[in-house]
């Protein structure tokens, strides 16, 4: 049996990620894993500018409340002003370039008219007060960031701030799925005695795409070996990895086992994890090039789990990413966990306004709804008792769905 920890790092190791680049305009990166590193050629913000609506000041010429200065300058966003004469004040704008020889803000708030172009400022200004200095986000020659980022709506924002048009970005990642089980119906068809809906095909295609990669659904596979050798050879041409759920136990109904050995290599995992335990990885070969491949266990919170524990990380660094562990965030529970298993547990848990964390009620591997009504995954180390007001690790499903 393999230690869940062993078998992350047998599969990331096993792991060659895509390398083929393409530049992709800034807009439209977001999702996609950056190639290299990015470095700003530029100040940002370029000028010292104004944070706030008001007037430019030399903080020498504001040493009580109730100066009133002369209006020598009018400096909107968008224009630079003139050097700032002493004993003056200049109307400034947030976002504006501070004049020469001002070195605060007061915001408009704090002046009042004074007739014509006058000012009264009843505020005693600090140096530098209300300015934002050049370079204070970004300096020029910074890295803004690093390669193997899967790139945020923020990280897009960040590069074109510093003006980068196109990023190079790794392709996607090709994955093909396939799903096993004679006893599968698609949603819409009817549903005979002994049938069930293959609920499965609707996580896996999700869960893939969320993760930015190319699904090719090859749907349903009947629980034969000749038509299992047919399916990985169609999904193993032109894919990265291939992914099937289901018939990976030794039954005399499951095919997968015996067909990935003809078609290529296989290893059986036994990992000590609940829900999960097998998983079958390898690879299948078509044509002289290797498509890896990882099959599934076919009980629906079985599979999905395990996709979120172990096949997360494999498809997250397959498509170049550096950083492919959750966060996960030490929580009060509120329950007793009394008999642990002797694997390391993924429970399936609420949190509660009260800052701690319940367990969903049934952790069966086929309950489904464990996982709709949950808001993430508790870590339970193997054989480890929880009483109540322990705290425990929460990995939540949006660091899981993503
Ligand atoms: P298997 O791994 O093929 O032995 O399947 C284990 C259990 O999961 C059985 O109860 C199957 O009916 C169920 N199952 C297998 N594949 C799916 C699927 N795609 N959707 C929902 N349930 C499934
Ligand atoms: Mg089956």
């Amino acid at each position: 049996m393999l230690s869940f920890d062993e078998a992350l790092q047998k599969l990331l190791s096993g792991c060659q990620p895509v390398t083929e680049t393409k530049a992709m305009p800034t807009i439209a990166a977001a999702g996609r894993v950056l190639a290299e590193a990015q470095y700003s050629t530029l100040s940002v913000p370029p000028l010292d500018n104004s944070a706030m609506d008001g007037y430019a000041v030399r903080s020498a010429d504001v040493m009580a409340v109730g100066t009133t200065l002369p209006v020598s300058q009018r400096i909107p966003a968008g224009t630079v002003g003139a050097h700032l004469q002493p004993g003056t004040a200049a109307r400034i704008f947030t976002g504006a370039p501070v004049p020469a020889g001002a070195d605060a803000v007061i915001m408009q708030e704090r002046c009042e008219h004074a007739g014509d172009s006058l000012v009264t400022i009843n505020h005693v200004p600090k140096s530098g007060e209300h300015i934002r200095r050049a370079g204070e986000d970004v300096a020029p020659g910074a890295q803004i960031l690093a390669a193997g980022a899967r790139l945020r709506p923020q990280d897009t924002a960040f590069a074109a701030s510093v003006g980068l048009a196109t990023l190079p970005v790794l392709r996607r990642v090709r994955v093909a799925v396939f799903f096993t089980g004679d006893e599968l119906r698609m949603p819409g068809e009817p549903l005979p005695p002994g049938a069930i809906y293959n609920s499965n095909r609707f996580a896996l295609v999700a869960l893939l795409e969320n993760l930015g990669c190319e699904v090719r659904d090859l749907g349903l596979v009947p629980d034969n070996l000749d038509a299992t050798r047919a399916a990985l050879r169609a999904a193993a041409a032109d894919n990265d990895l291939i992914i099937t759920s289901g018939g990976v136990s030794v039954g005399e109904e499951d095919h997968i086992k015996p067909a990935v050995e003809a078609e290529g290599r296989l290893d059986m995992w036994k990992i000590g994890i609940k829900p999960g335990k097998p998983l079958a990885f390898g690879a299948v070969r078509v044509e002289g090039r290797d498509a890896a491949f990882i099959g599934l266990p076919g009980n629906p919170v079985s599979a999905f789990v395990t996709f979120l524990t172990l096949v997360r990380p494999f498809v997250l660094r397959l498509s170049g990413v550096d950083k492919v562990r959750p966060k996960s965030y030490l929580l009060r529970a509120d329950y007793d966990w009394v008999r642990p298993d002797a694997r390391r547990e993924f429970l399936r848990a609420l949190t509660n306004d009260a800052g701690g964390v319940e367990l969903f009620p049934s952790q069966g591997s086929g309950v489904l709804s464990s996982c709709v009504q949950a808001d993430g995954l508790v870590d339970n180390p193997p054989g480890q008792a929880v009483a109540r007001g322990d705290l425990v690790r929460f990995i939540p499903f949006s660091e899981l769905l993503n």
